[in-house]
């Protein structure tokens, strides 16, 4: 599997000063991108956009057999499928001998007539970067509209591999951010039926190169658990060749303006620019854990200084204003908060501390308030509802209706606000009553009942957070809840409340 691959490269990592020449080439074909990944440094990279040229990439490919290199990746700043030879590239990598041959494209372009074509070329295996599971989050991540296209060309490959060439490997890439960063299982059961493997990471500063959109964008590592440090010393610099399209030998793969260049492969043969004094001078700081002020720095303890390059004469200087601001992100993360929702907070005591917050950045000691409503009809059934299986939180699950208090909202606001979003329903006031109110962690609930006697054919769903609805007795309920079919939340209190009035 991809991710051991990953793991065994790392540990066999030879960390000398003088590295042997390793066995993995990634190449840059191109530098542009048909797609503006949020987390991404390629949409404000101001190095000149282009492609290799393919007369210096076949001879590269030659020189790079010749002196041990096995493996190819074509990819590594931008989109591999932009690249109008990249089947002839293939080709002649596999013509030459390379054993394994591989790309990863963001899959806007891979339909699966372009994949045969390249898969009949000699392609081995094929990284699929998918930054999400629905298309409102993949618009969010990518900035393209293109959710549907680039599932329909995941699972027409899948289904190609699997009747027809079973050791051609699909990959899933998917970089969560704290808006994205659903369940582990949920993202990988959401890809495993189309991929051999999905392999799920935080959201990292870029090489150093977006130190100001990962603060905004990293997940909590602590709640899922989605591992995003680097480490020093970095393997990148011992056991992968790294070319640029321009044709420079630089550190790593995600090295957007050439500030960790170190040769140029016109000039130099790559034994000798492999040892050179530039690379061999940030080896050393790398294993004396003593970086100077260059992107590996930044990259390692997200720094936000302006970087040096490694060599001015093959680096196109970072703009400054841009590399400390959110820029042209800027917009779209305002949009995103815009759509998350703001709360008051409250005290121990319940009460209000004037302070708000987003809804899911409660600070210790503080409180959201929120509210949960059992609807009862004069048969004493409860109406409850199944929330979307798009839902970071219990996905299918059966619940009741609730949610939390916005800033400037009464309980009894949210009450009203709530019914009518998720399912369509006016609750006649006289009918609502509250029946208690209790703390948790992060937030008070208050508890209300509404009697009233609803059709389910009148209700009509958020599709975005309910999928269904339905009255059941109180002994479905429990049921339900025995079988994890239900969320349990207020449960006691209302059962509680209505043993003791019947
Ligand atoms: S992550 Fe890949 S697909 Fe997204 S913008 Fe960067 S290069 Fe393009
Ligand atoms: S910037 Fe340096 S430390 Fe970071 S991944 Fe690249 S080579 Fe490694």
């Amino acid at each position: 599997m991809l991710d051991e691959k990953i793991k065994k490269i790392f540990e066999k990592c030879n960390y000398n000063l003088y590295p042997p020449i390793p066995k993995n080439m990634l190449i840059e074909l191109s530098n542009y991108c048909n797609s503006q990944c949020i987390f991404c440094a390629n949409s404000k990279m101001t190095r000149p956009r282009g492609e290799m040229n393919f007369e210096f990439l076949c001879k590269l490919l030659k020189n790079g057999y010749e002196v041990g290199i096995r493996e190819v990746g074509f990819y590594t700043t931008g989109e591999p499928l932009l690249y109008k030879k990249l089947s002839d590239a293939i080709n002649y990598a596999k013509q030459i001998g390379y054993e394994y041959i591989y790309i990863t494209t963001n899959g806007i372009l891979a339909d699966i007539n372009k994949l045969k074509e390249l898969i009949f070329n000699g392609l081995n295996s094929i990284k699929f970067s998918i930054n999400a599971i629905n298309s409102e989050d993949y618009k969010f991540i990518h900035n393209v509209d293109k959710f549907d296209t680039v599932m329909d060309n995941l699972k027409n490959i899948y289904n190609y591999k699997k009747k027809y060439c079973n050791n051609l490997k699909i990959f899933v890439s998917y970089i969560a951010t704290k808006y994205t960063d659903y369940d582990i299982k949920k993202i990988k059961h959401f890809f495993s039926n189309y991929c051999d493997e999905v392999i799920i990471v935080n959201v990292r500063n870029q090489s150093g190169m977006m130190p100001i959109e990962s603060e905004f964008l990293k997940c909590n590592d602590e709640n899922n658990k989605i591992q995003s440090s680097r480490v020093i010393p970095c393997h990148y610099l011992f056991n992968v060749l790294n070319v640029s399209y321009e044709g420079y030998l630089t550190a790593c793969c995600t090295d957007f303006q050439n500030y960790l260049a170190y040769a140029d492969l016109n000039k130099v043969d790559i034994i000798s620019a492999w040892h050179n004094s530039t690379i061999t001078k940030l080896r050393k700081e790398h294993l004396k854990f003593k970086l100077g002020n260059n992107l590996c720095y930044n990259c390692i303890y997200g720094s936000k200084k302006i970087p040096k390059p490694l060599d001015e004469s093959l680096a196109t200087k970072i703009n400054e204003n841009c590399f400390i601001s959110l820029n042209k992100f800027n917009k779209r993360i305002r949009e995103r908060k815009s759509k998350m929702e703001i709360v008051d907070l409250l005290n121990n005591r319940k009460e209000l501390t004037g302070e708000t917050c987003e809804r899911n950045a409660v600070p210790y000691g503080k409180y959201r308030l929120s509210i949960h409503i059992w609807i009862v009809n004069d048969k004493n059934e409860i109406l409850i509802q199944q929330r979307s299986a798009n839902r970071k939180k219990f996905p299918n699950m059966w619940t009741n209706t609730g949610g939390a208090c916005v800033v400037g909202e009464t309980s009894i606001k949210t009450v009203f606000r709530e019914l009518k979003e998720e399912l369509d329903i006016i609750p006649n006031i006289d009918n609502l009553e509250l029946i208690a109110s209790y703390k948790r962690e992060k937030d008070y609930v208050d508890v209300w009942v509404l009697r009233q006697n609803i059709n389910i054919k009148d209700l009509k769903f958020n599709d975005n957070e309910v999928q269904d609805a339905k009255w059941v007795t109180i002994e479905d309920w429990k049921k339900l809840l025995i079988e994890e079919q239900a969320v349990k939340s207020s449960t006691d209190y209302f059962l509680k409340y209505i043993n003791n009035e019947f």
